[in-house]
């Protein structure tokens, strides 16, 4: 007898079951904050590429912008940035943030 493991069902993309979660935004209150105004270091650039969740981009100015509504709370920012104290990390106050519905 031969076993298989399937890690993810063929053709799906992360695209796809990303879209499975569901989050319930705090408004006005976002859990995540950047504090720098200056230019910003190499880590939190960084996290336009990194963040699984998409929530860093890059404005025409060349700063970095944050929208934490579609954050996954994996922490990847609150690691990246430890040593240059640019961001404001804090879990979404309780019945808030992501909903994990099919894992
Ligand atoms: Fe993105 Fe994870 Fe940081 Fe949320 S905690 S903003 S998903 S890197």
């Amino acid at each position: 007898m031969t076993l298989v493991a399937k890690a993810a069902a063929p053709g799906v993309k992360v695209e796809e079951k990303l879209f499975q979660n569901r989050y319930l935004v705090d408004a006005g209150r976002p859990h995540i904050r950047i504090r720098t105004e200056g230019k910003p270091s190499q880590e939190l650039i960084s996290m336009i590429y990194m963040c699984p969740a998409g929530c860093y981009s890059l404005s025409d100015t060349g700063k970095v912008e944050l929208s934490a509504d579609g954050c996954m709370e994996c922490g990847t920012c609150r690691i990246v940035t430890a040593q240059t104290g640019e961001i404001e990390w804090n879990y979404p106050r309780g019945g808030f943030g992501v909903l994990y519905k099919f894992g």
